[in-house]
């Protein structure tokens, strides 16, 4: 039987699909789904945002097309048996447009998107390798829910909250926030890309669990959302709340620029989106102003203070761009920017 093998994107939506992350999709988009998402932003009469697809490239699209049933294989693994139901096109350009804007044709990903999927693969299970669909980075909702006695019908509020960063003083002052208003928070980054120029993924994990740790007892959990940027803006940024939803979170912080990318999408898109769609989401979005520190009063605040000291006082953006460039000359990172039981894990070793 002919084999093919997926890349660690598939897999993980794969993974994801199996386990209920990315209900009501429980299957990669079959052709009418494709479309309906694209166009309609529905799958039946539930709101989809974002086909989560299994294309496949022009070389295997060859290989496969006259095939029935075939292998799945996954670092040579054996992932899944699968009986081919269609294989279908989609408009490459309706994709662009739809997903990164007007100027598609020059979004880095559309151009990936169109380079890595000739055709798309509609496909059943005839037997899935359980033992083989497994990752040291993933947590299932129902394993999430169990260990941490998230309930389906809880009435204890849970706020989830996407990264891909280590946590600087903005990051916290936002976990804080959601803490105090919605009691619980879920601190999910997105883990399992290797990007130059970002975090180790072990880095991530160690330093989001060290600010956990400051925070008050059984009010903040970590678990990694096992996934890659689609950098998809406002669509990916409801994606992830659908994520979080699925996760047992009753509200999801929505940031500025959520999922953008370059400048293909207005600073508050993604706020504005998810905000406007959120009972079609089904869970709460809380979208603010991001925070800044206050030269006068220094401390972090997301509105310009009113003491009148503090008035006409610099403020300053808190970048985790800044932040990585000091780590990776071996400066010190003040204290404003990083809190220090953080940035003495870092080094330049901790960047790939
Ligand atoms: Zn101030």
């Amino acid at each position: 039987m002919l084999s093919l093998q997926i890349n660690k994107n598939q897999f993980s939506d794969l993974l994801n699909l199996n386990y209920g992350v990315f209900l009501p999709l429980k299957n990669f988009v079959n052709e009418k789904n494709f479309k309906n998402i694209l166009i309609k932003k529905k799958i039946g009469n539930k709101f989809f945002p974002i086909p989560i697809f299994f294309g496949v490239k022009k070389n295997d699209f060859e290989k496969i097309k006259n095939k029935d049933e075939i292998k799945i294989t996954y670092k040579k693994k054996l992932i899944a048996i699968v009986q081919i139901k269609s294989i279908f096109k989609v408009d490459h350009k309706i994709y662009g447009k739809k997903i990164f804007g007007k100027n598609f044709r020059k979004h880095s990903y559309y151009i990936k998107f169109k380079k890595e999927n000739y055709a798309f693969l509609d496909f059943k299970y005839i037997k899935i390798k359980k033992k083989n669909l497994n990752d040291k980075n993933f947590v299932s909702p129902k394993q999430f829910k169990k260990k941490f006695k998230i309930g389906n019908n809880n009435k204890t509020n849970l706020a989830g909250f996407h990264t891909r960063n280590v946590p600087h003083t903005a990051h916290q002052w936002i976990h804080k926030l959601l803490i105090e208003k919605y009691s619980k928070i879920l601190i999910q980054p997105l883990i399992g890309q290797y990007k130059k120029n970002e975090y180790l993924d072990e880095i991530i994990k160690k330093t989001n669990l060290i600010a956990i740790r400051t925070y008050p007892k059984k009010k903040a959990f970590y678990i990694p959302y096992l996934s890659y940027p689609r950098y998809g803006g406002p669509l990916e940024a409801a994606l992830h709340a659908i994520v979080r939803k699925n996760y047992g979170c009753t509200h999801f912080w929505v940031g500025r620029d959520h999922a953008g990318y370059k400048n293909f999408y207005s600073k508050y898109a993604s706020q504005n989106f998810c905000k406007k769609n959120q009972k079609k989401l089904g869970i709460s979005i809380v979208a603010q102003n991001e925070p800044f520190f206050c030269s006068a009063c220094k401390s972090i605040v997301n509105k310009k203070c009113q003491d009148k000291n503090c008035r006409n006082a610099k403020i300053i953006k808190i970048s985790g761009t800044k932040i990585r460039n000091l780590i990776k000359r071996n400066k010190p990172v003040p204290e404003y920017l990083m809190k220090k039981e953080i940035s003495t894990v870092l080094n330049k070793k901790a960047i790939i």
